[in-house]
């Protein structure tokens, strides 16, 4: 089966041509996709005969509603997908004052270990497509009636550990007949795979890299993000300068707070230290407490924020959206799990 809506329109050309089919019938395709049909049959203006043979040769299978939590505080919705071999990820939607935004997953599970993240537990099953990445995007925005704006690659999975999807992700939002979302309005979060960070920055996007730091010294970040083991702090920063020197782009780094493990004053200097001369941008994040790790919220992020500031670094706190709701990733899709694995068969012979 061909998954048409993970090509993008060069690709689709191509492959209508093979079929005998005019060119035009690939964007008459590559539109419909975005106005978020559901199925071939509804693609009118394709003669009857092309939408059987679509129908039968091509997947669609698009992601439906397996849960919707919806925020009382401040309207945020939280999403579970159902993809079409039943497993499932999430996406989540947050209304700023600059535009909607959506939290978007790129795997199924995640391979990367953080002691703190609730995505990793049950380790990776298997990459999104671009499709069912940009999936996540089309019926948020249909199911809320919420125009988007910003998409941030936060949710579920390391992006850059499946870069080649993520890259055909990112073009098929931008076209202009695709979603249409320029790039300075897409941010991406990564662990901090080096090689991945220098390939991306050969392609020089203006897109905002956000790079998952959570402490500054390898002792403490190798504990805390596995990643570090192999490649160290320094190694890492490095990398981030050179691709700021490529691109132009201000790195934003995302800093947990994490009680007693990360938000000591020393800690705060050595950060300051280690981003010395290079843009950069700080952004704090109340530890979202996972069930199954011991790790808690630190109380100090006032203070480590003065501290940072008064190294002259550029530092912000994320505000907490849908603290009722469970948003933070990775957290509904293992509650569903949880739930699932009570009520079958085997949990229940137990
Ligand atoms: N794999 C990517 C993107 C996924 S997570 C990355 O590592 O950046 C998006 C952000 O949320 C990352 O900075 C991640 O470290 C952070 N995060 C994960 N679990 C968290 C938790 N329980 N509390 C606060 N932030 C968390």
């Amino acid at each position: 089966m061909t998954d048409l809506k993970s090509m993008n329109l060069p690709e689709l050309t191509a492959w209508f041509k093979e079929r005998g089919q005019p060119a035009f019938r690939a964007k008459q395709v590559f539109k419909w996709f975005y106005r978020g049909v559901t199925s071939f049959e509804e693609m009118s203006d394709l003669p009857k005969a092309l939408r059987e043979e679509l129908t039968e040769q091509c997947i669609f299978t698009p992601p439906k509603v397996a849960r919707k939590q919806v925020s009382a505080q401040d309207g945020t919705i939280k999403y579970l997908w159902e993809l079409g071999d039943g497993n499932c990820v999430e996406s989540v939607l947050m209304r700023y004052q600059h535009g909607n935004t959506v939290c978007i997953s790129c795997q199924v599970g995640c391979r990367m270990g953080c002691a703190f993240c609730a995505s990793t537990i049950a380790g990776r099953v298997r990459n999104l497509t671009p499709a069912e990445m940009v999936d996540q995007v089309l019926f948020a925005q249909m199911d809320s009636g919420a125009p988007i704006s910003n998409i941030v690659l936060m949710g579920i999975g390391e992006p850059l550990d499946n870069f080649d999807t993520v890259m055909r992700f990112l073009e098929l939002v931008n076209h202009p007949d695709g979603l249409n979302i320029g790039m300075r309005h897409i941010s991406l979060s990564t662990c901090g795979l080096v090689d991945q960070i220098d390939k991306l920055a050969q392609y020089g996007l203006q897109l905002t890299l956000s790079v998952s730091l959570h402490a500054p010294d390898d002792e403490t970040r190798s504990k805390i993000m596995p990643v570090n083991r192999s490649v160290g702090v320094e190694k890492l920063v490095e990398t981030c300068r050179r691709y700021f020197e490529t691109t132009g782009r201000r790195i934003s780094y995302e800093y947990a707070m994490i009680d007693g493990v990360n938000d000591s004053d020393w800690q705060a200097d050595l950060l300051a230290k280690r981003l010395r001369g290079v843009p950069a941008h700080v952004n704090l994040i109340p530890l979202n407490e996972v069930e199954e790790s011991p790790l808690k919220p630190s109380r100090r992020v006032a203070a480590f924020q003065k501290r940072l500031e008064s190294h002259g670094i550029t530092v912000t706190v994320r505000r907490k959206l849908g603290g009722d709701i469970d948003a933070s990733c990775g957290q509904l899709r293992r509650k569903a799990m949880k739930e699932n694995e009570r009520n079958s068969p085997e949990y229940r012979k137990k």
